[in-house]
Order: structure tokens, then sequence, then C-alpha cells
């Protein structure tokens, strides 16, 4: 297979679009067989479901090359998993979870090509999603349904080494008690677009969200899980019924219990007590763990003893070592890599 000529060390995180993508329609109580598609066009009725109301959830995950050359996608039946339980929540047909995986091997195979090489930084993002297509005006789920795969190459996160960001905690809320916030639904996202455009103009990288219900509690930021670590090195996450349930995360708690040796802790995280910790970072599939340097709450400033120069001794060996996993140096725990060819 002849990769297609593009310059991967310098791709950022934008859409590109490749050759083929996976489509699935859900009609009459059934999903149909599936199929792989050039085309990258969607046309809907003017009064489809989710333009109306939102009824919409996705998923992400990347493909990359590792060291012995092989493709491979990691812990793809969490993203399955995830996805049928935001479905749930969204009144939507679960797509099968063995159905799911498929989907995403089929059209990472299919777009070999644009997956970039080992060494590159570069990887192929995976964006699986689905959205309620027919026409709907009274408020209720849709009747049908589409299941679509893409993916995009993209550019190494971090160009010349992973800086830290600094944040500041939010006034607007993320995720209300008992509502959506531990859901991948698009309609999280749209509600955080004020609040994001908002921190940037002020000059800060990331909104910190914090509960909605007593404002003391650390949830997480618009698309990442928090992840901090003490002056004792235990690994401490925050533990939330609203937090989004991070894939990362829960492989970097893994990580740092069983290959690092490492004592963690998942837990409720006040706000009081993040000023004591010696690390802070930021976990999603994006950029594996981009680490925090300065939270800013409102007149108050906390910086983290591992300055705005590089990440901490601790957020370093966790990266290094999921990374590592991932591509294929270190080895893996059982059933975290799936191997595309
Ligand atoms: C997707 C997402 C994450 C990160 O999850 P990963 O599975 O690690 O990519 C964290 N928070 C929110 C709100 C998200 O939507």
């Amino acid at each position: 297979m002849e990769k297609k000529n593009i310059d991967w060390s310098n791709l950022g995180f934008a859409y590109m679009q490749t050759d083929k993508r996976y489509v699935s329609n859900y009609k009459d109580g059934a999903w149909d067989e599936g199929t792989l598609t050039s085309d990258a066009n969607i046309v809907l009725n003017e009064c489809a479901c989710v333009l109306q109301y939102a009824q919409t959830c996705f998923e992400g995950l990347k493909a990359y090359t590792t060291e012995d050359g092989h493709i491979v996608t990691f812990r793809p039946d969490l993203n399955a998993q995830r996805m049928a339980s935001s479905a749930k929540r969204l009144e939507m047909p679960v797509f099968p979870e063995d159905r799911f995986v498929e989907a995403v091997h089929k059209v990472v195979e299919a777009n070999a090509a644009y997956v970039p090489p080992y060494g590159s930084g570069a990887t192929l993002y995976i964006r699986p999603y689905m959205f309620g297509s027919n026409s709907v005006i009274g408020v209720k789920p849709a009747e049908e349904y589409q299941f679509r795969v893409f993916t995009t190459p993209v550019g190494p996160y971090f160009k010349g080494g992973a800086k830290p960001i600094t944040i500041r905690v939010c006034d607007y809320d993320r995720a209300a008690p008992h509502g959506t916030g531990h859901v991948k639904a698009g309609l999280n996202y749209a509600m955080s677009l004020y609040a994001i455009v908002d921190a940037h103009e002020k000059g800060f990288d990331e909104n910190m969200y914090l509960d909605s219900a007593t404002r003391t509690k650390v949830e997480e930021t618009g698309g990442a899980n928090f992840l901090f670590v003490t002056k004792d090195n235990t690994v401490v996450t925050p533990k939330s019924p609203t937090i989004l349930p991070s894939i990362t995360r829960r492989s970097l708690l893994y990580v740092a219990e069983h290959y690092l040796g490492l004592k963690t802790e998942e837990r409720e995280v006040y706000m009081d007590e993040v000023k004591d910790f010696a690390e802070c970072g930021l976990c999603g599939t994006a950029a594996v763990i981009s680490p925090v340097g300065k939270i800013v709450d409102h007149d108050r400033e906390i910086c983290f003893p591992s300055g705005m120069e590089k990440m901490g001794p601790v957020i370093q060996k966790l990266y290094d070592t999921l990374t590592g996993i991932q591509m294929g140096h270190i080895e893996a725990p059982e059933g975290w890599i799936h191997k595309i060819c």
C-alpha cells in the first residue's frame, strides 16, 4: 500500500477528506447491513430530528502505525460501549458494539494510505457518530437514524514539546446533576462554545468546570478529564456522575497502578485542595495528557510546582508509558491494542 503524499509532520487538527467512510441506516426498527462509501456528503430533510433537536452523539479514537509497521487502534471496544450508553440516554437505537468495532476496522483499513507513518507523531483520527435523520417537528425521538464513521489524518498534538497550558475556573456550567454530562452528546459541545470562545478571548487555553450543584468540586474541561498528582506521588482523578468517562483517563489510572506502581484514587476533588497538588494534566484521546501549569480562579492563581516549561515528572512517566503501549514499545495489557493490518 502506498501512502498518500501528505506532509505528515505539518498536519494540524483539521478535517481532511479521506477516501472511504462507513454508513449504516436504521429504519423500521433495524440497522441495515452497512457499507463503505466514497460520498462524504449527507442529504437530509430540512426537518431532520438532528437539525431541530440535536439528537446526535459521537465518539473519537485514533489509528496509528506501530514501531513494527502495523496499523492499530486503541481499545475501540470501550468507544463502542460508551456510544451505546450515549445512544440510550438520547433515546437512540444502539448500534451493536461488535459491529461498531468492525465498522471502525473497515474504515481504517480502507483509508490505510492516510494512516501517518511511525515516528511522524501524526495519527488517523476516527470519528464514529449517529443522528436522528427523519423529519420530526413535535418533540420526540426520530424513527430513522444514520450511523457513520469517517477518518481524517491529524498532526502531532504537541509540536516541539508539550508546553503546559493555563486554564481558568469557568462561571458557566457544563453539566447539570442527572443531565447529560456523562454521555458524548453533541449538545454538550454546542453549549460549551460560548464559554470556550470567551476563555480564548481572555487568554486562557481551556475552561475548568466545577460541579454545577455546589461549585466546590472539580469536574472536567470541555473535552478532557483532569488528572492530579499529589506531593507524595498519588495519582488522583475526580469522580462524579456528570463527568464523561474518558478512556484515556481510565487507561492512565491502570498504567499508574500496574506499570508504575503508583497509588491511585478516584474520588471527589474539592477546588480548595487543588493548590496542594504537585502536578496537573488534562487527559483525552487528542493529546493523551496535556500538562496544566496554572489555574486561574478569578482573583486567585494556582501555579503548580511543575512550572510552565515542561510536564511534571509523574505526568511525563504516565505519558511515556501509555504512548509506549500504543506505539508498541511497551507490552500492552490484554485486549488494549486492536490490530487492523
Ligand atoms: C471525549 C471526551 C473526553 C475524553 O475521552 P477519551 O475517551 O479519553 O478521548 C473527556 N471529556 C469530555 C467531555 C469528552 O467529550
